[in-house]
């Protein structure tokens, strides 16, 4: 039973000496419990924040401790009435390792034999569910506007870019780098995508948004955000889901100091800006995402991408690449063979 703790906290970038592998006795389910068989680890973003101490919507993992995550499972052991062996669920405390226990409070079912049991680690999952409020709640698009979404090939910010476009508007993507661009525009169906590495990024992205900005779902910060603020109309809705640019960053950036600016910008155009975190009182919303977001795909109006590593050992460079955009899709770890 190998599993991935943490072995010190980065300071910058996370680095493979942050974590340590052990090979450990797989644990035994008491009664009431059962012991599940990971299969599919998910990658997020959010595990970076998770690494630190300091303060946040949640507690840090402990030095020693097993690194947080969600991962599709299958029962291996079951001593709880509730879960019969072989079954699939979803959990998000079976963490970075082949092996956990559980009393099945955290436990989602997802059947005997799920077509896709992965996807719930993506698009009918977490970041699916996601955008899906972030976007239609807090965003707010009618049919005819401008949506602005960064990270755009990546399991949030594809979904928000192809529901824009389900709900009549057009859907402008940035990405890193010129693959994630074209399948952005041509996979997933934006009316453009602009790399933020182009040293003419802000030009590029004014010239794509002539009406302006009306909803921009903010993912990244940093520098993505200062080329969209000039260009955000009266009344603009920026629904706040991550600021994955700034989640290694070990002080302010470098000024002028532009917090001035922002909070006229802010008044004047009578901007929204939400922060939300979507584990926090949006549960009521879950079944109609999950209507409409199987609808969707059944139909294909949503396209996924997903991109499957093997082996936990690899999890601590794949989550290193995710955070510095080396990753192309949902980043997905198969832990243990089916
Ligand atoms: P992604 O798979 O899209 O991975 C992150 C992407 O961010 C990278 O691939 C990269 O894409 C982009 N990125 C990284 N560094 C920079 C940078 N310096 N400048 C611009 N872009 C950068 O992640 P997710 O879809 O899982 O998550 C997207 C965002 O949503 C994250 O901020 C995450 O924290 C947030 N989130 C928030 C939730 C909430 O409840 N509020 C829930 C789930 C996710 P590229 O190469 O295209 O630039």
């Amino acid at each position: 039973n190998q599993r991935i703790v943490l072995a010190s906290r980065p300071v910058g970038a996370p680095t493979a000496a942050n974590f340590r592998l052990e090979n450990v006795a797989k644990p035994v389910a008491a009664e009431g419990q059962v012991l599940l068989r990971n299969i599919y680890l998910s990658l997020d973003p959010y595990m970076r924040g998770r690494m630190s101490d300091s303060k946040s919507y949640a507690d840090p993992v402990a030095i020693d401790d097993v690194m947080v995550g969600g991962a599709v499972c299958q029962v291996e052991v079951s001593n709880h009435p509730d879960y019969e062996v072989g079954e699939w669920v979803l959990s998000y405390q079976a963490g970075w390792q082949q092996y956990a226990v559980t009393d099945g409070q955290d436990l989602v079912k997802l059947g005997k034999q799920p077509t896709l049991p992965s996807y719930a680690l993506g698009i009918l999952g977490m970041p699916g569910f996601t955008a899906y409020v972030g976007l239609l709640d807090i965003g707010a698009p009618k049919a005819g506007e401008t949506v602005v979404v960064a990270a755009a090939t990546g399991p949030v910010g594809a979904t928000v870019g192809q529901i824009a476009k389900i709900k009549g508007c057009r859907a402008i993507g940035i990405a890193g780098g010129a693959e994630k661009c074209r399948h952005a525009v041509e996979v997933l169906g934006f009316d453009a995508c602009i790399d933020h590495k182009a040293p003419d990024f802000a030009e590029q992205l004014a010239a794509a948004c002539n009406d302006g900005i009306d909803v921009y779902f903010e993912n990244v910060g940093g520098k993505v955000f200062d080329a969209v603020m000039p260009l955000l109309n009266d009344h603009a809705r920026i629904p706040l889901c991550g600021l994955v640019s700034q989640y290694n960053a070990t002080e302010l950036p470098a000024g002028p100091d532009r917090m001035g600016s922002l909070m006229v910008q802010l008044l004047v155009k009578r901007i929204k800006v939400q922060g939300f975190i979507i584990f926090d009182g949006n549960q009521h919303r879950y079944p109609a995402f999950a209507k409409d977001m199987q609808q969707w795909l059944s139909e294909g109006k949503i396209q996924y991408r997903e991109q499957l590593e093997q082996g936990l050992e690899n999890a601590p460079q794949q989550l290193i690449n995710l955070l510095e955009g080396k990753n192309f899709g949902k980043v997905v770890i198969q832990v243990n063979q089916p």
